[in-house]
């Protein structure tokens, strides 16, 4: 029976009945694990029989998260990591040698872009940064020695788009596999295995555990034989995995990922249409946004908008900083996804390491604000909003 995903989150990849019935999945927190006899240890070690050996080539508590992400994002093997850099480092090792290059959308996030540094400096991998919103545009970009095309869509903070249909198409006709960074919809509303991706990761620590209380990553592949490759090569000798604890909070977060993602989007919604009528708001980036120019991309590889708006208000630097100080219930804070709402600046906060020019280049201006909306009633959240207004309407007055 094929299970929807509301209802995978809860019950894939679990038999109470092999647990004592304990309804929820018991925590096992343990390093090794104790062999019957000294053949079964040889047997386990050759690969003949399958079965524990020691937590960080696997542990019964995390395998019933990765069960329950493959499924939910239609993928064959996934891997849990200790962090999400840790799934995009173990990733690009797996797939690069010397002298190779990576091809990524023109907007990736910073500590993944700092990774690329290193490797292009250490081992000659090198990359390009470019937009994708068009198969020529991709083609044009595409190198002998390219292996691979690096994804994030929506691109973080100005929520521009990477037509991933494009991607996979340009990428089947030169042999190069594809890697999609999903942390910003979550597997609820994207699923670029579906669309013809090799790879897709996440930053657990955000949408999937949901409760800003884990550092963790995620990475699922379509190929179930090359996954179990990449837990006993990259991932067991570079050594970054889950903790089986942080798999266990996660595993209760992911539970209610749909209901959340469902209120996420609708408290969006609700703040996208308050934000349209003030005066001060100048432009608003949001993917399902009908004014939104790659509104129809969005409608066909996103099933909503999520909980992720940025915009910019009147008053430059000052403005944007003055803004973010008025308010009260909404917290300032880098991160995204969980219950509380987050307010960001990027120009200072996140992408403040990003030189000016490309900065400006990539629409990261000083009066943009990156939301992340959480939870709470949007009502209490409009409040919120409605009295900073009031404070920077009144500065502006002034000016
Ligand atoms: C947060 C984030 C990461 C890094 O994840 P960590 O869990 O902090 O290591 C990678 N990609 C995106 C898009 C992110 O938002």
């Amino acid at each position: 029976m094929k299970l929807h995903k509301d209802t995978v989150v809860i019950h894939e990849g679990y038999d109470d009945s092999k647990h004592h019935g304990s309804l929820a999945v018991p925590l096992y927190q343990t390093s090794t694990y104790s062999f019957d006899t000294a053949l079964t240890g040889e047997k386990r070690f050759s690969g003949e029989e399958s079965g524990n050996i020691y937590s960080r080539l696997g542990n019964p508590t995390v395998r019933v998260l990765e069960e329950r992400i493959t499924v939910l994002e239609k993928g064959e093997g996934s891997l849990a990591f200790g962090s999400g850099m840790a799934a995009v480092s173990s990733i690009l090792v797996h797939l690069t040698k010397a002298g190779d290059h990576i091809l990524c959308s023109r907007g990736i996030y910073g500590c993944t872009f700092g990774l690329l540094s290193i490797m292009e400096e250490k081992y000659g991998i090198t990359h390009d940064l470019i937009r994708m919103m068009s198969e020529e545009e991709i083609e044009k970009a595409v190198k002998p020695e390219t292996v691979c095309i690096y994804v994030e869509t929506p691109i973080n903070p100005t929520m521009e788009l990477v037509d991933l249909h494009a991607v996979v198409a340009v990428a089947k006709r030169h042999g190069l596999r594809v890697v999609v960074d999903n942390t910003f919809t979550s597997p609820y509303l994207q699923n670029p295995l579906e669309i013809g991706a090799d790879f897709v990761l996440h930053s657990a620590t955000k949408y999937i555990n949901g409760h800003g209380d884990v550092i963790a990553g995620l990475l699922v592949g379509n190929n179930k034989e090359e996954m179990e490759r990449i837990r006993m090569s990259v991932q067991k000798d570079y050594g970054a995995i889950m903790s089986p604890f942080d798999a266990w909070l996660l595993i209760r977060g992911l539970k209610t990922l749909p209901v959340r993602m469902e209120r996420h989007t609708f408290n969006a919604e609700k703040l996208i249409k308050y934000l349209k009528g003030k005066a001060c708001v100048e432009t608003i980036y949001y993917p399902f946004d009908e004014e939104n120019p790659q509104y129809d991309i969005a409608k066909r590889q996103m099933s909503a908008g999520g909980g992720l708006i940025s915009f910019t208000v009147k008053g430059g630097k000052a403005g944007a900083q003055r803004f973010m100080d008025s308010l009260s219930l909404i917290k300032i804070a880098v991160s995204l996804g969980d219950a509380e709402t987050l307010i960001q600046h990027p120009a200072t906060m996140t992408h403040s390491s990003v030189p000016e020019i490309e900065r400006l280049q990539m629409g990261i201006t000083d009066s943009l604000l990156r939301l992340s909306v959480g939870l709470e009633h949007a009502d209490d959240l409009i409040a919120d909003l409605e009295q900073a207004f009031a404070v920077l309407e009144r500065d502006n007055v002034k000016a």
